[in-house]
């Protein structure tokens, strides 16, 4: 064989090997913070606010892959689907941003979304290969016909058939080890839950999904007009900061611009 047919073949396979070397599981659970998109400022009086009272902005979509020893979570997965994004939109596509730590949706072992507004469910159809977890509420509203509003059910129409972990308004440690734990909080919507994660070296962390959008709702005790059920939030919201005291945890407000500005975004993470 000539020496540079050689050289060729050599680098062929050492590109196959590359391409087909899949990321090792960590020896304990990290976070990746991915850019799902901006929201443009809505009136913050949708958020229980008057005008002026406190300042409108942007809000942002996070998504989330958990990585474990034992397999993989995403948690939320924006609001635009990859197909759909324009060329000027401010993110890359969520799978180009998996793609850049080494994954692709088939190596997801597990999806869990907050909840199922629209900007939550974005990319789920590509994960439907995954186990799904979801509150049995959730499920049950997510395929009811007509939809309700601030659903957009092609988004997440593949979960139908995904093997699937019904919760009963309950909590769920889906690694087993007490270190990623979805924890039930409805009132934003019949089975929205948020993700407790123990992680070694940064902590405990909440990430809170939309049981707030603006920091401020927490602390001028304020809810959503388009709540599901109010009296159901604000137990929910006491139950979460009573954990958040016991654990020691900081809460992450998903949709908190300043929060994410401050945040390590993927490919750095958190463990
Ligand atoms: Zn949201």
């Amino acid at each position: 064989m000539r020496f540079r047919s050689l050289v060729f073949l050599l680098f062929a396979a050492a590109t196959l090997a590359w391409a087909a070397e899949k990321p090792k599981p960590p020896s304990s659970p990290r976070l990746y913070v991915f850019n799902c998109g901006i929201i443009k400022a809505m009136s913050v009086t949708t958020y229980g606010f008057k005008e002026g009272e406190v300042p409108n902005r942007d809000f942002v979509v996070t998504c989330y892959l958990i990585a474990h020893p034992k397999g993989t979570l995403m948690w939320d997965v924006g609001f635009t689907p990859d197909a759909a994004l324009k060329p000027d939109a401010p993110n890359k596509p969520l799978k180009t941003q998996l793609a850049e730590i080494g994954y692709t949706p088939a190596d997801i072992t597990y999806l869990a979304m907050s909840h199922y507004h629209s900007d939550h469910t974005g990319n789920a159809n590509d994960f439907a290969s995954a186990t799904w977890i979801v509150q049995r509420a959730e499920r049950e509203t997510m395929f009811t016909e007509p939809p309700p509003r601030i659903l957009a059910p092609a988004t997440f129409s593949a979960l139908k058939n995904s093997k699937t972990k019904v919760l009963n308004n309950e909590d769920y440690d889906v690694f087993g080890d007490g270190k990623v734990v979805i924890k039930t909080a409805p009132g934003h919507t019949p089975g929205h839950q948020v993700l407790f994660l123990r992680l070694k070296k940064d902590g405990n962390m909440l990430l809170a999904g939309d049981l707030y959008h603006f920091p401020e709702e927490q602390t001028m005790n304020r809810f959503p007009t388009f709540e599901f059920n109010v009296p159901q939030s604000a137990s929910s919201r006491a139950a979460i900061d009573e954990f958040l005291k016991k654990n020691n945890a900081q809460m992450w407000i998903s949709h908190d611009l300043a929060t994410y500005n401050q945040a390590k975004k993927s490919p750095q993470f958190y463990e």
